[in-house]
């Protein structure tokens, strides 16, 4: 068994200082969890507010899903886009989904403030595909875009298939035939049931690397109005009419808003003026699965590509929960040498109670070597050397019932908030889900969006 060593948390700052809440305190927001959606949040409400902010964090800065993740920054929907249509008609589909992609401007904007230069590199990323049902699944969200008047996703099939007859006339503008060698060159594989492929813009990033930079930002610009305290769990959150008292291990942290960006898992108790706990109903709202990663180094002679690979393996439409792998190649440092660091991440397992996870639990050598059997199948040139996997890793992604982000207030009690319900795509819908609820902070009036928090729970 391999332990849970992550190459993103390997890259930060050993020596960097950090702080308990060692006594009582007040902050106009509280927000608890300081993953990127903790920090995000923290950004643009001390960006966009004169409010103090205060980050609790039960471990270290990062340390969750943030540390823990495959680190593409992409702006898509799990469910596809027309599923989203079919869930919350066109008009409120196409909002969130551009509110998505403007994240990209976010991130920018955040990294410009910060003065940054770690590696944050885009390209044009792929995903191969294998089966009709898989190509028409892809086609069906690039007709509802269209419908909607977003951007087409750019899908290439191969003169080969023996699919294409199959394809409905009308979807003819939704897809390119190409040679077959195309596809396989882009997709970087010899494997020859790739038939299909579908391209758009992807980054990629080290997240927590990046909120640690933020971090030194924040506290840098505004020493007054931001503290990140670590090692400081909140057990116990307690709802007023106007105000929050959290519990934090033998102190108190007194709030007028409260934001939950904790990944959904939280071990504490909420409890509302009225003595009504609510967390026990949203505990149920998030459902956990484990992503399993490895990854390896390369002398950095390759550009950087992140590739998903979708197999034939059982589909269950009903949650586009297809048996895939993906991949991504970047430029890695490691003390002075430059490398490329080649992560692969492979089929997710799905957890009963999500809150029994823990993250110092080992990696099941069943799960590298399934990783290693796709590497050698599909991308390695040489599939009979021996890989050292450096880096094997595990995190925990939240998915909502819908698999759409919580992002706004409870309706039971707007003191609190949400952001979160990480799932397999977060970086961006994190980032979007801060500035939202800076604005919701700063009191402005919301059309309403798909990543409300559903009142009839309550
Ligand atoms: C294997 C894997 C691969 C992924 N790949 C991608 C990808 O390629 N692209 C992408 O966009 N997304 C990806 N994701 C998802 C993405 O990483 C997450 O959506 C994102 O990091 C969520 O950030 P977060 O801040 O909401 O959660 P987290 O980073 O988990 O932060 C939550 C924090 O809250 C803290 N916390 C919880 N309870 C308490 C408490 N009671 N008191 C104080 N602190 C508390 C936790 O310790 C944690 O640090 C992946 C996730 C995994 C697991």
């Amino acid at each position: 068994m391999a332990e849970n060593r992550s190459p993103w948390l390997s890259q930060l700052r050993a020596d960097r200082p950090s702080h308990k809440l060692d006594r009582d305190g007040d902050a106009d927001v509280a927000i608890i969890g300081a993953g990127i959606a903790g920090i995000s949040t923290a950004f643009f409400i001390l960006k966009n507010t004169e409010k103090t902010v205060a980050v609790l964090e039960r471990d270290k800065l990062a340390h969750g899903a943030t540390g823990h993740n495959a680190g593409q920054v992409v702006s898509y929907f799990e469910i596809g886009f027309a599923k989203l249509v079919e869930l919350f008609g066109q008009e409120k589909a196409k909002a969130g989904q551009l509110a998505v992609e403007d994240a990209w401007g976010l991130i920018d904007e955040m990294y410009r403030d910060a003065q940054m230069d770690i590696p944050f590199a885009r390209f044009m990323g792929h995903a191969g595909l294998m089966t009709l049902d898989q190509v028409m699944r892809h086609i069906n969200n690039n007709a509802a875009r269209a419908a909607a008047g977003l951007d087409v996703e750019r899908m290439r099939i191969a003169d080969s298939a023996p699919f294409l007859g199959e394809i409905p006339k009308e979807h003819a503008d939704l897809y390119e035939v190409v040679p077959h060698a195309e596809i396989l060159d882009a997709l970087e594989t010899k494997v020859t049931d790739y038939l299909a492929m579908l391209s758009h813009q992807k980054g990629v990033i080290n997240s927590a690397l990046f909120c640690q930079e933020v971090v030194a930002y924040l506290q840098g610009k505004y020493p007054d109005r931001f503290t990140l305290y670590e090692h400081s769990p909140v057990a116990k959150v307690i709802l007023h009419e106007e105000s929050a008292v959290l519990d934090v291990i033998e102190h108190t942290l007194t709030a007028k808003h409260v934001v939950l960006a904790t990944n959904g898992f939280e071990k504490f108790t909420i409890i509302d003026q009225n003595n009504l706990v609510l967390d026990h109903k949203f505990h149920q709202l998030i459902e956990g699965t484990v992503g399993y990663m490895s990854g390896y180094l390369e002398p950095m002679d390759k550009q950087p590509v992140a590739i998903s690979y979708f197999d034939k393996g059982e589909e269950d439409a009903s949650h586009n929960d297809e048996l895939y792998y993906y991949l991504t190649r970047r430029p890695y440092e490691q003390g002075e040498a430059s490398q490329n660091l080649i992560s692969i991440g492979g089929p997710d397992v799905d957890m009963q109670d999500s809150r029994a996870y823990r993250r110092d639990q080992d990696f099941p050598d069943s799960l590298i070597a399934s990783i290693d059997a796709f590497v050698k199948k599909t991308y390695d040139p040489d599939p009979n050397r021996a890989i050292e996997y450096v880096f094997t890793w595990h995190g925990l992604m939240g998915y909502t019932t819908n698999w759409v982000r919580l992002v706004g207030k409870e309706p039971r009690n707007p003191v609190l908030l949400y952001n979160l319900g990480c799932n397999g795509v977060g970086i961006l819908p994190s980032v979007y889900g801060g500035s939202r609820i800076a604005e919701l902070v700063a009191g402005k009036e919301l059309e309403p969006s798909i990543f409300d928090v559903p009142a009839s729970r309550s």
